[in-house]
């Protein structure tokens, strides 16, 4: 099930899982069963974050899998060197593992001028051995260049909303120039654009369902995504997109959905 799933090389040479499951707002009590079952439907990766309250979830569910690939981030709050390496190692409890396999900032919160510290720390945590991968969440272009200027090293991942309504096409190009994998967050755009005419229209003629047009949609564009269900059967159909592939006239009329509005998240220059 799990063998014809694609893996991203990353510029420290690590290989990333190209699709996993999100668990943002999946409630801590059902996080284990919830990952478990997705697992078990051959997902080969997690991602998680401190403030989504569930690491104990994912590491619980986890415990027995090391080899799934997890990813978690560092909150707003806990940004600046020491805060960062004392939240590492306790979302590091709670996921009961010894090494993790992507840690991210979650914002980069320009005005509060702390995050090439927080970088700092964790470019300590991967060359101490505790991370294989680190990198940015909702990062601009020029809060990487502060980051990799600072310390030299750039991230391996800037994970940022992207979805048909909202393509990032500067963001995608300036973290593909400089060797940093681009992963799709809201990737179904939150579940509100699954009934586009133009998403129902492509999903009858492949015989596949809205979202998973739009997962293969990402995945075609060498994206990382990370879809987010609680519910079993919609793991289990969000998983169940390698068997076909979008054609040209496909992709050039999901690239007409984008719009320059079409944010629905934070805007990371405020947030
Ligand atoms: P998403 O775009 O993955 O949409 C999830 C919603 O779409 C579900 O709650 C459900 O309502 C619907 N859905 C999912 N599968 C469906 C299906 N097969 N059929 C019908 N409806 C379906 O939204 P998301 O959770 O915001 O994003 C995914 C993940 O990205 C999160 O869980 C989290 O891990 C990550 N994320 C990161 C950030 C960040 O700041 N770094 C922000 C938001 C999300």
């Amino acid at each position: 099930m799990s063998s014809n799933q694609p893996y991203i090389r990353l510029n420290d040479n690590t290989m990333m899982p190209q699709f996993g499951l999100g668990v943002w707002k999946t409630p801590a009590a059902e996080t284990d069963s919830i990952v478990r079952h997705a697992v078990a439907a051959g997902y080969l990766a997690v991602d998680t974050a401190a403030i989504y309250r569930n690491e104990e979830g994912v590491g619980a569910a986890l415990a027995e899998h090391p080899d799934i690939h997890l990813t978690t981030k560092v909150w707003n709050d806990d940004q600046g060197y020491d805060t960062t390496l004392h939240a590492f190692d306790t979302s590091m409890q709670k996921l009961r593992r010894e090494t993790l396999d992507l840690y991210l900032i979650h914002w980069p919160r320009p005005t509060e001028g702390k995050f090439v510290d927080t970088w700092k720390a964790l470019v300590k945590l991967r060359r101490d051995g505790r991370v294989r991968s680190i990198g940015v969440s909702n990062f601009r272009a020029e809060d990487i260049d502060r980051i990799t200027e600072a310390t030299g090293v750039a991230p391996s991942v800037n994970q940022i909303e992207l979805h048909p309504r909202f393509q990032q096409h500067a963001l995608r190009a300036y973290n593909e120039k400089h060797d940093i994998r681009t992963e799709s967050w809201s990737p179904l755009g939150q579940g509100k654009i699954l009934e586009e005419p133009v998403i129902t229209a492509i999903a009858r003629k492949h015989g596949k369902t809205p979202a998973q047009v739009i997962i293969r949609w990402h995945l075609d564009n060498g994206l990382i995504v990370i879809p987010k269900s609680a519910m079993p059967k919609r793991i289990d159909e969000n998983i169940a997109v390698f068997d076909f592939h979008l054609d040209a006239p496909d992709l050039k009329q999901i690239a007409g959905l984008d719009c320059a509005d079409g944010r629905i998240g934070p805007d990371p220059s405020i947030f």
